[in-house]
């Protein structure tokens, strides 16, 4: 287990590079948070089983990891070609939504189905197409019921079933997909953590998933991935609605013009620093290292800046999914984490929302810890919001000890910025719980003797809820 605190968090996808029991061990050992399981990719079988053994590697560990089921949400693509097609410049190219369009095409014009019916009413004259992560892109020229013709901009090997991405046209598919129904079942049965949602819209498309989820009776946290121009419109209400946002770059990087995503990214983190809600900076974080075993300077300033930006995680994706050097990049990742942290960011703005009284409760504990440099903050909790609170108001160096006896709220809490979670069982009476906590943390080495320690609990006092701040000295 790394030695020094780190305050950002480390999400990991895993796949072939990383799904082994050895390399579980590695990643977790290394300090990694999070595993993502993207379902664009999983079968339900493999789900099952890479999930058992996540949660026996965490417990041989004594780290329990959170887990991830990434759904893919709403996706365009082209249908199966027997041979690749070379686009070339300048090309007449069609999309077709209605099978055998593609036989009838009398013009000798090249072509390829595509999955959804009404994009032709979605799209227009003058639109752009872009496949396969924006490699190719194409221009709509005309349009009818049957097909979409379009010129090649820029050429490329279009090969079977590519992903198209649609630069600011408003698509009309459902959210959440029957395929994504079945996986979030599969999901919520092996006991994920976490749902992340993919091209969230607007904030209906998260009440719809927490339908879901009441339906079925789980606790299971809402990620919403915003990965198109609807999200940025929307961020204000997507972020109230969601438990935890992540900023896909790598769909917004082709569904926005590029020098927008700088903008976008620091845009949506403070939304989310604003109301309180954590959030996760995705893609190309470190992905020259899916080939190389170093990062390029480029992508440490990048992992840097997301730091300073005090997001709650940085995610990997292709680095340990299909990556050469998969422990390489968690190691990396908490190095510079590390070394950014350790910078004075005192002069940084507290940016959360203080308006009820359990926040300036909070904001007391976090005031009182940032002005005892070496103290740490102590909570308790069952739901969940006072520690949130705790971590929205960014202590400056405390790091947040916060212990529940709950096992799932354990794991959920991985997710927040400098919260350490604890699994403990509650006492009857709250001083006697305290007292417990302070002595795990001392036989674990975590508090010495002389450490400062404010608590910031709200358990049952004589039966009622009381807020309240305390500060220890460790005996
Ligand atoms: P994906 O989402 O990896 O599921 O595409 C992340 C992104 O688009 O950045
Ligand atoms: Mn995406």
């Amino acid at each position: 287990m790394p030695a020094t605190f780190r305050r950002t968090k480390i999400i990991f996808t895993l796949g072939p590079a990383t799904e082994s029991e050895a390399m579980l061990e590695k990643l977790i050992g290394a300090g990694a948070d999070i595993v993502r399981l993207n379902m664009a990719q999983a079968t339900h079988e493999w789900t099952r089983t890479v999930i058992r053994r996540i949660r026996a590697v965490s417990i041989r560990l004594g780290r329990e990891v959170a887990i991830m089921m990434d759904i893919k949400g709403p996706e365009i693509r082209t249908g199966d070609l027997a041979v690749p097609i070379e686009l070339k410049p300048g090309e007449i190219f069609d999309f077709t939504v209605k099978p055998g369009t593609a036989r009838e095409n009398a013009e000798e014009i090249r072509s390829v189905d595509v999955n959804y019916r009404d994009l032709v009413n979605d799209i227009r004259v003058g639109d752009t197409v872009l496949v396969d992560n924006g490699l190719i892109r194409l221009e709509v020229l005309a349009k009818n019921d049957a097909r979409i013709r379009c010129r090649v901009l820029i050429p490329g090997q279009l090969a079977s079933r590519r992903h198209i991405n649609l630069p600011g046209v408003k698509v009309n598919l459902p959210s959440f997909t029957a395929k994504d129904r079945a996986d979030s079942l599969v999901g919520l049965e092996a006991g994920v953590d976490f749902l992340a949602l993919s091209f969230v819209r607007e904030a209906a498309d998260i009440t719809h998933l927490r339908d879901f989820l009441a339906e079925h009776k789980s606790k299971v946290g809402i990620i919403a991935k915003i990965e198109d121009q609807s999200a940025i419109i929307n961020l204000d209400e997507i972020v109230r609605a969601c438990d935890g946002l992540m900023v896909a770059r790598g769909d917004l990087g082709i569904e926005c013009p590029f020098e927008e995503l700088p903008v976008i990214q620091r845009r949506a983190v403070r939304t989310c620093l604003t109301q309180g809600k954590p959030v996760i900076v995705a893609t190309h974080m470190l992905e020259s290292m899916i080939s190389q075993p170093v990062p390029t300077r480029a992508e440490i300033t990048d992992v840097a800046n997301a730091v300073f930006e005090l997001a709650d995680c940085v995610m990997l994706s292709g680095e340990t999914t299909i990556g050469k050097y998969p422990l390489e990049c968690v190691q990396i990742l908490d190095k510079i984490a590390c070394r950014i942290e350790a910078e004075d960011d005192s002069a940084a703005p507290q940016l959360v929302e203080v308006n009820t009284e359990r926040m300036r409760v909070l904001r007391s504990a976090v005031v009182l810890a940032n002005s005892l440099p070496g103290s740490k903050l102590l909570t308790f909790t069952r739901y969940g919001t006072m520690v949130q609170g705790l971590a929205a108001l960014r202590p400056v160096s405390a790091p947040i000890l916060a212990f529940t006896p709950l096992p799932d709220l354990h794991r959920r809490m991985r997710l927040l910025r400098a919260v350490e979670p604890y699994l403990m069982p509650f006492a009857s009476e709250p001083d006697i719980t305290i007292e417990n906590a302070i002595i795990h943390l001392r036989r674990l080495g975590r508090v010495v003797p002389g450490d400062k320690l404010i608590v910031a609990t709200d358990i049952l006092s004589q039966d009622r809820l009381v807020e309240s701040v305390q500060l220890r000295t460790v005996s």
